[in-house]
């Protein structure tokens, strides 16, 4: 049977608050109590955690509301286990820093969310690890690039900002056969893609984009085994324990309240991602969306997705220049109201931006080329407020008027 992340996400008990109530309680303590002094040292040995039936210690460690969030994140990923931290890209640097020291090698797809290039291309070389940057489409360049002291493959399913769609399954293959393991950043397709589903080691989240999906907040998930899990909490060695991005138990809980209606906003972004990039397309307007089948990774985003789920709520379009790109985000912004001039992605309202000059300005211009990042290419992380056929005419007048067409 197929993975369905709306069901496992209710097959889990939901959690229920301390008096009964139908909202989880939460846990804002920093420390907790031991009833026998004996405990601590136990607990510290890592012989007696909360996990082992024992109790908790300390919130950096083990927040009781943090892992109600975390469970859930868990079930619907479809992994053993997970962990909450303070931001996606903690997440992300937790993960390959525990995966990773000094000497060591990752091969990570070129089109990465710009601060995750910056930290493979200039933070991890100044500490001994190295990156080999390659096209997520090409499995055979991955292979290629890896060497003898590759620990990693890094990708995201659906590539920032170009939407290049990556081979996951072919990718965990190649890993596995290396015995190397591949992380999945899946922050654009939350429940449209499961990775571990598909052979992923670990997924890695910024839960400020969809998963919140009220861009309200900053946090972010590790999905993996429960191995990977306790080594990234472990309190003598754990990167997430030691390097400290702790989620504040109020933010897992404000998250854990909108899982429930993930299912219906995943489905309603991809609805009308599609929509208006059929639209675009039909008037000969520069769009991308993986879910055109003019889209060069299309059958295979297609093979797999979960059903149900559409292709995910981006879309980009190629104004050619940074002057067009503006032009066509103020008549969005200021004459249709169709989008704010935004970065991040996932709000209920349309954000539009500009990545070349916003969220992958780390990326050298040189390298933007090669990996068809145009500098007028505006990113667009289609909201579902308002209806959608105002929101079609609204983007065709703008596409219009700003000459794309
Ligand atoms: C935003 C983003 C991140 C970083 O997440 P933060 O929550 O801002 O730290 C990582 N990966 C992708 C794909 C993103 O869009």
């Amino acid at each position: 049977m197929r993975f369905d992340p709306e069901r496992a996400l209710v097959e889990i008990k939901r959690e229920f608050g301390e008096h009964g109530g139908v909202c989880p309680s939460i846990e804002r303590s920093s420390t907790f109590t031991v009833l026998e002094p004996g405990t601590m040292p136990e607990i510290f040995g890592g012989l007696r955690g909360p996990d082992k039936g024992g109790c908790f210690l300390y919130s950096r460690h083990f927040n009781p509301t943090v892992d109600v969030l975390a469970r859930s994140l868990a079930a619907m990923e479809g992994t053993e286990y997970a962990v909450c931290t303070a931001s996606g890209i903690s997440a992300i640097s937790c993960t390959l820093l525990q995966l990773c020291t000094h000497g060591d090698h990752i091969v990570a797809s070129d089109t990465v969310y710009g601060g995750t290039h910056a930290l493979l291309a200039e933070t991890f070389p100044q500490m001994g690890i190295q990156t080999t940057l390659v096209d997520p489409t090409n499995v055979s360049a991955f292979e290629k690039a890896i060497t003898p002291a590759t620990k990693v493959l890094y990708t995201e399913v659906v590539g920032n900002p170009t939407l290049k769609v990556a081979d996951i399954r072919a990718l965990a293959n190649l890993a596995h056969d290396r015995g190397i393991r591949l992380v999945v950043d899946n922050t654009f397709t939350p429940m449209v893609i499961s990775p571990a589903q598909l052979g992923a080691d670990v997924v890695v989240y910024s839960l400020t984009k969809f998963v919140n999906g009220a861009s309200d907040m900053i946090a972010g998930a590790v999905c993996a085994t429960k191995d990977f899990i306790f080594q990234l909490m472990d309190l003598h060695t754990g990167r997430v324990m030691l390097l400290g991005p702790t989620m504040d138990p109020r933010t897992a809980f404000d998250i854990y309240q909108r899982l429930p209606h993930l299912a219906l906003r995943m489905r309603e972004h991809s609805r009308r991602a599609l929509a208006i990039a059929q639209r675009l397309e039909s008037i000969g307007a520069p769009v991308v969306y993986p879910g055109l089948e003019s889209h060069p990774q299309h059958a295979l985003m297609r093979s797999m997705g979960n059903e149900g789920f559409g292709f995910g709520g981006l879309l980009t379009l190629d104004c050619g220049t940074v002057q067009r790109a503006e032009k066509t985000m103020s008549l969005l912004q200021n004459e249709e109201g169709f989008g704010y001039i935004a970065v991040s992605l996932g709000y209920f309202d349309t954000l539009i931006s500009c990545s070349g000059s916003s969220t992958s300005s780390e990326i050298p211009p040189e390298d933007r080329e090669r990996i068809g990042l145009s500098p007028g290419l505006l990113r667009i992380a289609v909201g579902y407020s308002g209806t959608l056929e105002d929101r079609m005419a609204q983007i065709e007048r703008a596409v219009r008027k700003a000459e794309l067409v």
